[in-house]
């Protein structure tokens, strides 16, 4: 429920448990259900009874993550079959169940206040709404996020508020962390956020690691997985994974010409730079935040991550022959995030000449979301999802705040 801890840094957990051997044996016996249960009762077991978990793992995870095969060694892994079409479905409606279950025990309702250039924002609205006794207010800048994202975030109604705001991204993540810092909102109004370093978004996300393991059929015993990588929560859930026992060789992260990450792995320092805007939009971030989650999982041991971690980087023009080379090859439309995981793999291989394998590609959005990207490939034309022709057609409803506190702290004490 606080997100961060006291001190201002990430809970990260103290011990990393393993699951039985036998698991891996009969894997194909459970459900996707049962085996999100058996992981997140690992961690939780205490907090949460059984049947209560089991029921919030049934109704945050109703949608599938299929694996494809592209060819003999290579596989998708597509975590695009939530309501917005993107992984953060996974961890935002497992995070919003979590915090409904123990929003019970407070005594005054649970307002919920999220900062978003776009995806994360559809996210946590889905994963938020009709939740009891939470109210969700999303701020986001105006005219800066694509028509189809805004009805994403203006559509929903009910416990869902968008706040567009006549500013930037960071005018509207200013507003958010004023509000948490202001003595009279402290007093008033029990606030919390939704952001992306909650621990509960990372639990959910170690499910799919296990349930694609589960459909490759042969186990080569050379499992690498590739995860498209900006703030580092999926990569950071699939060595959690790895930790917990499931048998993967190697991590490989991509990275578009935001390379902070790769830099990293070379050089084992940290040099923050300006974020560039690329076609891998969601993964341009420049400081990322579950890096040290990660330094803390290995001892900050930069020998130990780099056995189990490579990464590389590509600029927005490779991503474009990416996307093109899986189309003409596969016949499959990978999404430009998808598109970094894929080269990232095949360069990993070609770099370590390994022929013997089963590489997994992480694909982590549905290629509809970046029309204006697609259309730069020569490929025949997407199926848009059905839900998405709803949406559109939908009508916008938002409430329009100017970039000042002081406005926003009416509008909040008002609440
Ligand atoms: C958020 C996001 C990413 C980056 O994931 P991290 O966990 O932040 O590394 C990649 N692709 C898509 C489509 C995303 O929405």
């Amino acid at each position: 429920m606080r997100g961060l801890a006291n001190d201002g840094g990430l809970f990260n957990p103290v011990l990393i448990p393993t699951l039985d051997r036998n698991l891996f044996n009969s894997i194909s016996d459970f459900t996707f259900h049962e085996i999100s249960y058996l992981i997140a009762s690992k961690f939780i077991e205490e907090e949460v009874v059984p049947d209560k978990l089991f029921e919030i793992i049934i109704d945050a995870i109703n949608f599938p993550a299929p694996l494809e095969q592209l060819d003999d060694s290579t596989f998708i892994l597509e975590l695009f079959h939530g309501p917005t079409l993107a992984f953060k479905d996974f961890g935002a409606r497992f995070m919003a169940r979590m915090m409904e279950h123990f929003a019970k025990d407070l005594d005054k309702e649970l307002n919920i206040l999220v900062a978003t250039s776009g995806d994360t924002g559809s996210a946590v609205a889905d994963g938020f709404y009709e939740r009891e006794g939470i109210k969700v207010y999303i701020l986001y800048p105006s005219g800066m996020v694509s028509e189809l994202q805004e009805k994403q975030l203006t559509t929903y109604g009910k416990n869902i508020t968008a706040l567009e705001v006549e500013g930037t991204f960071d005018d509207c993540q200013t507003l958010v962390k004023q509000a948490f810092v202001d003595k009279d909102i402290r007093k008033r109004i029990n606030l919390s956020s939704a952001n992306s370093i909650n621990i509960s978004r990372l639990i959910p996300q170690i499910f799919y690691y296990f349930e694609a393991y589960k459909q490759l059929e042969r186990k080569s015993g050379n499992i690498l997985v590739s995860v498209p990588s900006g703030n580092l929560g999926n990569l950071t859930a699939g060595l959690l994974a790895k930790k917990m026992g499931l048998p993967i060789t190697k991590f490989i992260s991509g990275t578009n010409s935001n390379d902070v990450f790769t830099k990293f792995i070379k050089t084992g320092k940290l040099e923050i730079k300006k974020t560039i805007k690329t076609y891998a939009n969601a993964m341009d971030v420049s400081n990322p935040s579950n890096l040290a989650r990660i330094i803390d999982i290995y001892s900050n041991d930069i020998e130990a991550i780099r056995r189990d971690i490579y990464s590389a980087s590509f600029s927005d023009n490779e991503i474009i022959i990416g996307m093109q080379e899986v189309f003409e090859k596969f016949n499959y439309i990978i999404d430009p995030h998808g598109s970094v995981g894929y080269l990232a793999l095949k360069n990993f291989v070609t770099e370590n000449n390994i022929k013997d394998y089963e590489g997994v590609v992480i694909e982590t959005a549905h290629p509809v979301k970046f029309s204006e990207v697609i259309q730069r490939v020569k490929i025949s034309k997407l199926k848009i999802p059905e839900n998405l022709i709803e949406i559109i057609h939908k009508e916008k409803n938002s409430i329009r705040i100017s970039k000042e506190f002081e406005e926003f702290k009416v509008y909040i004490l008002n609440l």
